[in-house]
């Protein structure tokens, strides 16, 4: 356990949501309807707009959707309440090593630091965060709210905002960011801190990883093997 700072992304990562792709794909599709997109864009299309960093707007320009503030507002509605459905089917759990990995950092000698850095929008962060009893053991959480959907991953931006308050000195400190996709591995490159991608097998985006230009520096199966680290 030789990091000072560990910050997580929640989905796939802490937070089993079954298919990742599947899950975002099904509440991206909802939105797009419920907002009267008359053509859906087809499944790689639509795959463009994850892929988009920043420039989202211009793919939901392209769309026909110009109120981009709109439509991020529909889409975490959305997104809550297909959510709350899974929680009551006990299809959104906890993966089994999360708790005991989270409490080991948390409780190390050496004050270590834990972090959540996700791009699901806040009030559903703090939901599960609550509903798992997991929301005393982060000291800082970025998350979307507002107005600062271009801060989202692949951004380095809330990893740097995180590392700002904990007030991080690069020189005698490291931090890592555990993440289940590209969009972490991206964002800790940029924010130039180590990156460890959680391959739990079953899910397809990471399986795919080893033809990333950007490769993770710690690659893991279980949340366990990060106390090895
Ligand atoms: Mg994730």
């Amino acid at each position: 356990m030789k990091f000072d700072f560990y910050l997580f992304d929640l989905d796939g990562t802490l937070l089993d949501l079954g298919n990742m792709g599947t899950h975002a794909d099904h509440i991206l599709v909802q939105t797009l309807q419920k907002l009267n997109v008359d053509k859906i864009p087809n499944r790689t299309k639509r795959r463009e707009l994850w892929s988009s960093g920043g420039k989202f707007q211009k793919v939901l320009s392209r769309w026909g959707i110009n109120e981009s503030k709109k439509f991020w507002k529909f889409y975490d509605k959305t997104d809550f309440e297909i959510r709350k459905i899974l929680l009551k089917k006990k299809e959104i759990l906890l993966f089994e090593d999360v708790k005991i990995v989270l409490e080991l950092i948390r409780n190390h000698k050496a004050n270590k630091k834990l972090a959540i850095c996700s791009n699901t929008a806040d009030y559903i962060v703090d939901f599960f965060l609550k509903y798992f009893k997991i929301n005393n053991i982060f000291h800082e959480i970025f998350s979307m709210g507002g107005a600062n959907q271009e801060c989202a991953k692949p951004s380095p931006k809330g990893i740097l905002t995180i590392l700002e308050k904990f007030d991080f000195d690069p020189q005698n400190e490291t931090a890592i960011m555990i993440g289940d996709s590209i969009h972490d591995v991206l964002a800790a490159h940029k924010a130039k801190i180590s990156s460890c991608l959680i391959d739990r097998q079953k899910e397809n985006e990471t399986r795919i990883y080893k033809q990333w230009k950007i490769q993770p520096d710690y690659v893991i199966q279980r949340l366990q093997e990060l106390i090895d680290l």
